[in-house]
């Protein structure tokens, strides 16, 4: 499902993060990437979500070349994960069945859809009895929690945990280590990375230990075959995207609908999928910024509205 093909990133000719990285994962494979900070386990989630690209060698994803993907498949590329950052959580103005339902309203689902699946993903994450709760009051480890409910919303073929556990005493890390273990055992295919070997050594999982930019050791499978890129995929599916500017971004002014463009953000929806580092790519100016935050402000509050 996911190949590293030796990859090697360079942030800065003198800082090599990666280096003729080699792995894949199997569909339904529960793995962890394990190794010392400032090891380059974030940077390997970060290729993954294309946030960014390889100095060389390539990741593929399923059929799809994930450095190649152009700006406007990202969206739909993304959607098929699900991404859980330490300190990216749940939105402050929101109740926690809130930051659940909006994930799933900006998904378009049916009223009733969204109730059953927030009941739902409550109960996997053993909050139902806190879902009128806002995020600060809740504890750390039941912050995790929703934030992981959430980031499940859209069915994700591919759940990347970055750090779940950090800042958590262990019994919250066991137990959130028995949710990410539930979700993998519905089917989903479930990459954690960690630096936390009491949790990894306890759980037996496939472990790839990255060591200054290396991979040292993997207690996995061995690496398939190099894939051929799709590009006929890819052509096709970039036809099918959105030139326009969906309706609800008719209100913006015209250079951040141009931004918008550029960027393929053609719909509230991906605006969800952001990434800081997709924030900082785009380059906005003061105005831009304060005219997207009061933007995503005041859906946000229509939708709570509605719900
Ligand atoms: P880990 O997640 O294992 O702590 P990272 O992948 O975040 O490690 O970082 C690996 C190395 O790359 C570190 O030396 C870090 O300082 C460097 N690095 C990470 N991101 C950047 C960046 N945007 N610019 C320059 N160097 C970076």
């Amino acid at each position: 499902m996911v190949l590293f093909d030796t990859v090697t990133k360079r942030y800065k000719e003198d800082i090599t993060a990666l280096e003729d990285v080699n792995f894949n994962i199997e569909e339904g494979e529960f793995c962890f990437v394990v190794g010392p900070s400032g090891a380059g386990k974030s940077t390997i989630m970060r290729l993954l979500i294309r946030e960014e690209i390889p100095t060389s060698g390539s990741i593929f994803f399923r059929d799809i070349e994930v450095p190649k993907l152009t700006r406007r498949l990202l969206p739909a590329y993304r959607q098929k994960l699900g991404v859980v950052f330490q300190d990216i959580k749940l939105l402050q103005s929101k109740t926690l069945e809130e930051n659940i339902a909006f994930a799933l309203e900006i998904l378009d689902k049916s009223p009733k859809e969204i109730v059953d699946t927030t009941d739902y993903l409550l109960d996997l994450v053993g909050l139902r009895e806190r879902r009128t709760l806002f995020p600060d009051e809740l504890s750390g480890g039941e912050q995790q929690r929703g934030a992981i409910a959430r980031a499940l919303a859209n069915k994700p073929d591919l759940f990347i945990a970055d750090e779940p556990t950090g800042n958590l005493d262990q019994q919250n890390a066991e137990q959130i280590l028995e949710i990410l273990k539930t979700i993998n055992a519905t089917g989903t295919t479930v990459m954690v990375i960690s630096h936390d070997f009491h949790l990894v050594n306890g759980s037996k999982a496939r472990t790839i230990k990255i060591v200054n930019g290396r991979l040292e050791e993997d207690s996995g499978k061995s690496i398939g075959p190099k894939k051929e890129v799709k590009e006929k995929e890819v052509v096709k599916e970039e036809k099918k995207e959105k030139k326009e500017v969906h309706p609800e971004f008719n209100s913006l002014s015209d250079t951040l609908k141009e931004k918008f463009l550029k960027f393929a953000i053609n719909s509230p929806e991906i605006l969800l999928n952001i990434t800081a580092g997709d924030l900082k790519n785009m380059n906005l100016s003061k105005e831009e910024h304060k005219e997207l935050e009061t933007f995503v402000k005041n859906y946000l509050s229509k939708n709570t509205k509605n719900a």
